[in-house]
């Protein structure tokens, strides 16, 4: 099958490799679309280390093309998503009352073994599911970002009539703005660089959008809230200069949710004596434990746009060039999904 391997930094081919084979419990995958996510572009660049050769890709949705022993309950031919975290089940964190990723042994897809961008991926039975016939292959692949962003919300906790800023109008932001908003947030404000971004932030229900070349961010926000600034404050870009304009854009009390990934060998600088003084909570969120369900139903209401996210499809032969594209920091690209 055709697929796109990460050799090295920034080396990424496509090439012919072998279809992978089910085993006990596990479904194929006939993939129908896979986004490129912030991670992704870390591998390539070098700012998250991987095992190389790696075929990355763990936002994805496909058709059910075969199914191993014991995964018969699945049926052949469902469209389905698929949690890319695979947890061992044995360890100490996969036996507590909460199960959750921290599991030592934890397999993602996409990231330690062979992900979605080929014509065909393996996981386990238990991590698909399955998704409406209206919503296309695109804006399903949109649910394993969406299932991180629950998870980030349900660490920070939004109360009805927060007040919220969401650092960051990349696709993740894009979907927080919409998720406060479902979760109660009375006013929500969107912080980016690029205009098209905001735009669409705008569209997809942000209040208040600032862009940050323009004008400074923390002021304008502060302005808005009578000078207290917002009760709680997002940061979905995987910067350090993020996280500290979402702890300045934060009032006194307030929490902070720092949710994009950064660099490994990025350093935050903060002044310990604000967060004593303001009494931050400061929260972080790492990946999808249990909340991949909860992301089908919401994305299957009907209630968050994914279609606007999603600024350019290629076929999986473009990969590379679609990779280059965004490493480049092209200002028209939101969401790059490639479909083989
Ligand atoms: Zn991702
Ligand atoms: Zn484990």
């Amino acid at each position: 099958m055709r697929a796109l391997v990460l050799r090295g930094v920034r080396d990424l081919r496509l090439e012919e490799v072998e279809e992978p084979k089910v085993s006990e419990g596990e479904v194929l995958i006939r993939v129908g679309a896979c986004g490129i996510c912030g991670t992704d572009l870390h591998f390539y660049r070098g700012e998250w280390r991987v095992k190389t050769p790696l075929v990355p890709g763990h936002e994805f949705s496909g058709v059910v093309e075969e199914v191993g022993p014991g995964a018969e309950w699945v049926e052949v031919g469902s469209r389905v998503v698929a949690e890319p975290n695979v947890t061992c089940g044995r360890c100490y964190y996969c036996r507590m009352e909460k199960r959750n990723f921290y599991c030592p042994n934890v397999k993602a897809v996409g990231v330690d073994v062979n992900g979605a961008f080929a014509e065909y991926v393996k996981v386990p039975a238990a991590n698909v599911y399955r998704f409406p016939d209206w919503m296309s292959f695109e804006e399903a692949a949109l649910i394993e970002p969406l299932a991180c962003c629950v998870r980030g919300l349900y660490n920070v906790g939004i109360e009805p009539g927060d007040t919220v800023a969401v650092v960051g109008a990349g696709p993740v932001g894009l979907l927080m703005v919409q998720l406060a908003k479902m979760w109660g947030a009375s006013r929500v404000y969107a912080i980016d660089l690029i205009e098209r971004r905001l735009s669409l932030a705008k569209q997809l229900g942000a209040d208040v959008v600032v862009n940050a070349a323009r004008e400074n961010p923390v002021e304008a926000v502060k302005a808005d809230t009578g000078g207290l600034g917002v009760d709680v404050a997002i940061e979905a870009v995987g910067s350090s200069k993020a996280i500290s304009t979402a702890i300045a854009l934060a009032r006194r009390g307030g929490r902070v949710l720092v949710f994009g990934v950064a660099p490994e060998e990025d350093v935050l600088a903060v002044r310990p004596f604000e967060l004593y003084e303001k009494e931050l909570t400061l929260v972080s969120s790492y990946r999808s434990p249990f909340t991949f369900q909860r992301a089908v139903r919401i994305a299957s209401s009907g209630r968050i746009a994914l279609k606007p996210i999603i600024s350019h499809v290629f076929p999986l032969e473009k990969g590379p060039e679609a990779f280059r594209m965004l490493d480049e920091r092209k200002e028209e690209t939101v969401k790059v999904v490639l479909k083989p």
